[in-house]
């Protein structure tokens, strides 16, 4: 589903993160927010969650004004960059809970938990731990986690920056991978214009809570 974003600013204080956003991500498509440390591209990812409100301007997903709404109204899941597995719970287990929290049967999660472990390469890891897999597969756990709950928006934010540089080259075709093969609608934030290139259909260019400028990868960064 569509994310659009209409003139909005967020200020912590006196201290203004973001200053006056605008964007539209198109259903089905994968859009970077990149910029260095500091731009505001947590907080705008924050603000599609729903788990920070803006200060001015209007939120629509899938032409739905959701400004107001809380986190758990938006239909939205969002992956971290530490995974935040439960370590006491398996693989299994970890992605069963949020559909179970959203009140799905213990038997029909499981199901729809399994089925999402397919769809990460992970068939078969049902019942390890969080600690016996590696951190590329600790973050297709989370994938798979976010996936299940089949959200109109999944959100990344630097999902890939606990990982070494070739397990990041291969999660980055991965989650392109997947974006395009179930058409999901993504929203990434990275600080890293290589990666962001790798996996974007647009991106937006950040800097000072400002859009800088936004296009396809090509388009910004190998036109002459
Ligand atoms: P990025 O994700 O690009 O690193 P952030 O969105 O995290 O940027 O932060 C943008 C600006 O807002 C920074 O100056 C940051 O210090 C500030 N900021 C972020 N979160 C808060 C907060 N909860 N309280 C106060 N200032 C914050
Ligand atoms: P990220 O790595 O996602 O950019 P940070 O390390 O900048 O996050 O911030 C971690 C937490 O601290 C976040 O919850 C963020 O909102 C908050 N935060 C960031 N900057 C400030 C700030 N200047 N004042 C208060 N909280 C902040």
């Amino acid at each position: 589903m569509s994310v659009e974003f209409r003139d909005v600013v967020k200020r912590y204080g006196t201290a203004t993160a973001v200053a006056g956003v605008s964007f539209i991500v198109e259903a089905g498509t994968l859009v970077t927010l990149l910029g260095p440390s500091g731009c505001g591209k947590t907080t705008t990812l924050r603000m599609i969650a729903g788990l920070v409100l803006p200060s001015e301007g209007r939120i629509l997903i899938a032409g739905r004004d959701v400004t107001n709404l809380s986190a758990t109204q938006r239909d939205v899941s969002m992956v971290f960059q530490s995974y935040a597995l439960f370590p006491h719970m398996s693989v299994l287990e970890n992605v069963c809970y949020g559909l179970r929290r959203s009140g799905q049967r213990k038997a029909e999660a499981a199901d729809r938990a399994r089925e999402g472990l397919k769809q990460v390469g992970l068939a078969g890891f049902e019942e390890r731990q969080p600690s016996e897999l590696s951190g590329g597969q600790q973050q297709r756990v989370a994938v798979a986690r976010a996936l299940v709950l089949k959200p109109s928006v999944l959100l990344f934010d630097e999902p890939l920056s606990n990982l070494d540089a070739r397990l990041r080259r291969q999660m980055r075709e991965e989650i392109r991978e997947l974006q395009q093969r179930l058409g999901l609608t993504v929203v990434y934030v990275t600080h890293d214009q290589q990666e962001a290139m790798a996996v974007s259909d647009r991106i937006i260019v950040m800097n000072a809570g400002r859009i800088e400028q936004q296009g396809g990868p090509r388009d910004l960064y190998e036109r002459p």
